[in-house]
């Protein structure tokens, strides 16, 4: 009754923002109480046909604007290439073991806890997560360790034990890094699409904080004198798939957010994530087709000379889809060069594409193990005595180094869900350059999964190959042919000043009406929470050329609304 009572009121407070096209089923927060499923039944100001919308692939930047649209009202079908979702962000399951297949830190839920919370869903409920502490440890190659940690008092007295006067610039970093990200916020929540997006105020702003003309090494050494504990604060540019020394120094925010926001570690894997969503969407109406790779974007020819075409639906391996607009989270560049004919591409045809610079990519090892290594941290980074020259082996000379730094995940010391009991899982990344002629991986393989397996004793990984009992190994080959991924590149384009903001491939795709992208390959870049914005971003781009109201941020107005029920009962 008391349920009856909420939805015939939600649905007259959803109604009367005239923003539901469809049958949206949605769950709302009651201050403090268990949530409550609805379901809002199109009501007598939208009884026109909702508008359709396709996705080319269900990895986190596709699910997420699925679930934004269709909470907007819109009929959305998710066209997915692999029979499982989640992309590059999926769980492999192999022998009894979990993996995740690419992204292992999980940072700043906070978009993603929004995103739920306005499809009516509690992200932390749906998927418990383990803040990390230490976050990671840090192995230099160069001698010492720390373990990286949010406790101040604990992080100097490491940082001093390597380098003393560096021991008090952590607090400084802190600060100043907080003003940055705090300058940069507005700059991840909006679309850049032209030159003078530039001068909007608030870039302005950032441009002193910014300092271009700096590189994120750079910017370091003025709080940090000893290499070592720049690397400890720098090596994050790895996850745009770039080198501290020519990445931009704005990205010193990355390590910031990780102390101030903390690593997680969702339970079951980040992959776990992937799935809530993809069972959350189609809880709430999403429509997936999986195994059914779309082949090509239809696209209707622009009416006269200059005039762009229109993206119309999709054809499938199956199947033709028609839709209002279509929106592609495959990797864009492989994307592109295979589902847009090149005389539609004007701006991003198939020579401006390969002109650009694409990031590094990863030999990966996913290990049953036999027992466990408790000695060993949840993440281990190792960064090698020569990591100049292995970042050079990997963006300039396009080769293997002889004594590569990596990383190690050994979830298995935070999450039992993960191994059979008395085994465990390891995750071994190295970042290697991708795709290039000098080095065929097929030759290659074999004696660089030897050489991981002695660089591990670094880390305190003894006797590993007695004990893997599943393996799977992947190179940058399979990347680009099992995972679609131009040249490989794990973190799509680079993010240096020249293919960042307007300069990348924008949300509301130049070259094509009615198409839009989301995920790694667009602004803002790559990483799960940038992601999750491209989806906000893009979504609310698409619902306005529909014109169609996003109904997002509703959750919250829903909540005050009930508690003005109680207090008025
Ligand atoms: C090894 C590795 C480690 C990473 N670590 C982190 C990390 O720790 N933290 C972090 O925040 N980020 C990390 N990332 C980066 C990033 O978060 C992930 O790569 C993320 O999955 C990218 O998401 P996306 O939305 O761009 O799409 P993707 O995950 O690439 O998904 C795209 C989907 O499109 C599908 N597709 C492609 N072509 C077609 C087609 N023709 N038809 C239909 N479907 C198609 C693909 O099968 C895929 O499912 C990591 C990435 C990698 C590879």
């Amino acid at each position: 009754m008391l349920d009856a009572m909420h939805a015939r009121r939600f649905s007259i407070e959803d109604s009367s923002a005239g923003q539901l096209d469809s049958k949206v089923l949605a769950r709302v927060f009651f201050a403090g109480k268990r949530e409550t499923r609805l379901i809002m039944h199109r009501t007598s100001s939208s009884k026109k046909q909702p508008k359709r919308v396709v996705i080319v692939g269900a990895g986190p930047g596709g699910l997420a604007t699925a679930m934004l649209l269709t909470r907007s009202g819109v009929h959305v079908t998710v066209v997915e290439k692999q029979a499982r979702v989640g992309g590059r962000t999926a769980t492999l399951e192999q022998d009894g073991f979990k993996f995740d297949i690419g992204p292992t830190f999980f940072l700043y839920p906070r978009v993603l806890r929004e995103i739920f919370a306005d499809a009516g869903y509690d992200l932390d409920r749906e998927v418990p997560m383990k803040r990390l502490d230490p976050q990671y440890r840090l192995v230099f190659g160069d001698g010492g360790q720390i373990d990286a940690t949010a406790d101040i008092e604990r992080m100097e007295r490491q940082i001093a034990a390597i380098s003393p006067p560096d021991a008090v610039e952590f607090k400084n970093f802190l600060t100043h890094n907080q003003k940055k990200l705090e300058s940069f916020m507005p700059v991840l929540e909006t679309p850049f699409e032209k030159w003078s997006d530039l001068l909007r105020p608030e870039m302005l702003k950032l441009l002193p904080l910014m300092k271009p003309w700096l590189s994120l090494d750079g910017d370091l050494r003025t709080h940090f004198k000893d290499e070592r504990i720049r690397l400890g604060f720098s090596f994050q540019s790895k996850y745009l798939g770039m080198s501290p020394f020519r990445c931009p120094s704005l990205f010193s925010i990355l390590s910031f957010l990780e102390y101030e926001h903390g690593v997680f570690h969702p339970i079951g894997g980040c992959g776990a994530v992937t799935a809530a969503m993809a069972r959350i969407a189609r809880e709430m109406g999403v429509e997936f087709l999986t195994e059914e790779p779309v082949e090509e974007v239809l696209i209707d020819e622009g009416a006269g000379p200059g005039r762009r075409g229109k993206a119309v639906g999709v054809r499938t391996s199956k199947r033709r889809l028609q839709a209002d607009a279509v929106v592609v989270n495959a990797d864009f560049a492989e994307a592109m060069r295979k589902l847009v004919a090149n005389k539609h591409r004007r701006k991003w045809s198939d020579r401006a594409i390969a002109g650009k610079r694409y990031s590094c990519s990863t030999f990966m090892m996913y290990l049953g193990i036999d027992g466990r290594y408790d000695d060993v941290a949840h993440h281990t980074i190792y960064l090698a005595e020569n990591y100049r020259q292995n970042l050079r082996d990997i963006e300039e000379l396009h080769r293997l180094s002889e004594n590569p730094s990596f990383y190690v995940q050994n979830a298995s010391v935070t999450d039992p869900t993960l191994a059979p009991k008395g085994q465990s899982t390891l995750y071994v990344l190295l970042p290697v350059t991708h795709q290039s002629e000098h080095v065929d991986w097929p030759r290659e393989t074999a004696r660089f999964r030897e050489l991981a397996i002695q660089q591990m004793k670094r880390i305190g990984i003894h006797d590993l190959e007695r004990r893997i009992r599943s393996e799977k190994i992947l190179t940058p080959r399979g990347w680009q042919d099992d995972f679609g991924l131009f040249k490989g590149a794990t973190f799509s384009m680079k993010h240096s000043l020249d293919q960042m903001l307007h300069l990348r491939p924008h949300n509301r795709f130049e070259d094509v009406e009615g198409m839009y992208l989301t995920g790694g390959g667009t602004h803002p870049g790559s990483g799960l929470p940038v992601i999750f914005q491209s989806a906000r971003i893009s979504s609310k781009l698409l619902l306005e050329d529909l014109n169609v109201a996003p109904h997002w941020g509703v959750s919250s107005k829903l909540a005050m609304n009930d508690t003005m029920m109680q207090v008025a009962s």
